[in-house]
């Protein structure tokens, strides 16, 4: 079976992984810490932050932005039910805004009329499929409601903004969210990241991650934490507030930072297949490639086509199952976060976004990854192109 997405591992990745269980720590060593370096120097910003997962990041980030009940935060329906979750989770009610057709992005236009009817305390842009937001207007509405902005750059590691900046330097927002999911561009088994330029938050990040337990003597403020000559108690820490075990393992750490080294690599070879896919279908009547305006600057985390199922005369469902049939997996991305009978309680209408509703009835993911093999990728195509003609 052809995935739609897949991690890829090489020798040095186990190695990598082999040499923290023979000689290191299990859980928070100097992996981590080495680790957070190279992301923070890759992506550029002054730093980074491990977690457990994506998830884990995105409820930390809610924390920092001090979200809670009475808060509104804006994102987009177009994306995985954890970008819009980490709200619920702090008690904030979400607010989806419709999709721009041509970015597949939350529409920053539609945002900013949002943001004239309601007082926005939060925006979680996503930069779906690996091409980034448009941040600056995205950021120029938050600046004028005075919303915390927290990307949620779980598809778009090593993508970059318009103007060269990688996602991720967090100059158009507070806080920059990643996943080391193995479907996502690279894997640590399950992990997750923040960035940030905002030393507070990132002090804060780190107490969170961890029970809310400060543990540098500098940080402490209870009585009891030094002795009478001023010197820190060994035994002492302290939980300055409600935190979580939100920590990433070194065995984890360890596998993010051989697979950072190969990044390039799978940027351009996801790129390549993209590109392939392009052209390969740049001619026919029922099928549309997608973000065409990013191609350059996306991480290609998935391979977007709309097909025009009601023209072809073949139902989605149908069109799967035939792919399906020679071995083909694809998927949907995604069903609109509204959609899920859990956000039926935010009292919201599919008719509020006509965009998102069309792009719904007509998408499709191919098949994209490091791994796949052009003939696997030729496979692929010749199907499609028998499905569409
Ligand atoms: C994968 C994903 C997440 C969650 O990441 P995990 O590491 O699986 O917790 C959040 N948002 C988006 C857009 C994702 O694709």
């Amino acid at each position: 079976m052809i995935p739609y997405g897949r991690h890829h591992l090489e020798e040095d990745d186990i190695q990598a992984v082999a040499d923290v269980l023979r000689h290191g720590d299990l859980t928070q060593g100097p992996k981590i810490a080495e680790f957070e370096r190279a992301i923070a120097q890759y992506v550029g910003a002054r730093f980074a932050v491990a977690v457990s997962s994506g998830t884990a990041a995105l409820h930390l980030a809610c924390l920092v932005a001090e979200l809670g009940p009475g808060d509104v935060v804006a994102s987009t329906p177009n994306t995985f039910v954890a970008s819009t979750n980490c709200a619920c989770y702090v008690g904030a009610t979400p607010r989806f805004v419709d999709i721009d057709p041509e970015t597949l992005n939350l529409d920053p236009v539609a945002l900013a009329r949002l943001a004239e009817t309601e007082s926005l305390s939060a925006i979680i842009p996503v930069h779906f499929a690996g091409l980034p937001c448009d941040m600056p207007a995205i950021h120029a509405v938050a600046r004028r409601s005075g919303a915390f902005v927290i990307e949620d750059a779980s598809h778009a590691l090593g993508a970059r903004h318009e103007d060269g900046t990688r996602v991720g330097s967090c100059r158009w927002s507070d806080v920059t969210v990643f996943s080391l999911h193995p479907v996502k561009i690279l894997a640590t088994g399950e992990g997750g990241l923040l960035t940030t330029n905002d030393e507070a938050l990132y002090r804060r990040l780190l107490r969170l991650r961890s029970h809310g337990i400060a543990k540098n003597p500098e940080d402490f403020v209870a009585a009891g934490g030094l002795d009478a000559e001023g010197r820190p108690n060994p035994w002492h820490y302290e939980m300055q507030e409600l935190g979580f075990n939100y920590r990433m393992t070194d065995l984890q750490a360890a596998l993010g930072l051989t697979q950072l080294a190969k990044i390039d690599r799978f940027l351009t070879r996801r790129r390549q297949v993209r590109a392939r896919y392009d052209e390969a279908f740049a001619d026919l009547r029922f099928l549309r490639t997608t973000q065409k305006g990013g191609v350059d600057r996306s991480a290609h985390h998935l391979a977007v086509v709309r097909i025009d199922f009601a023209g072809l005369g073949m139902p989605r469902a149908k069109f799967m199952q035939e792919l399906a049939s020679h071995g083909i997996h694809t998927q949907v991305h995604y069903i609109p976060v509204y959609r899920q009978p859990y956000y039926a309680r935010f009292d919201v209408r599919p008719a509020a976004f006509p965009e998102m509703e069309r792009y719904f009835s007509e998408a499709l993911t191919l098949p994209i990854y490091y791994g796949l093999a052009a003939e696997d990728q030729e496979l692929v195509i010749a199907r499609v192109l028998d499905l569409c003609r």
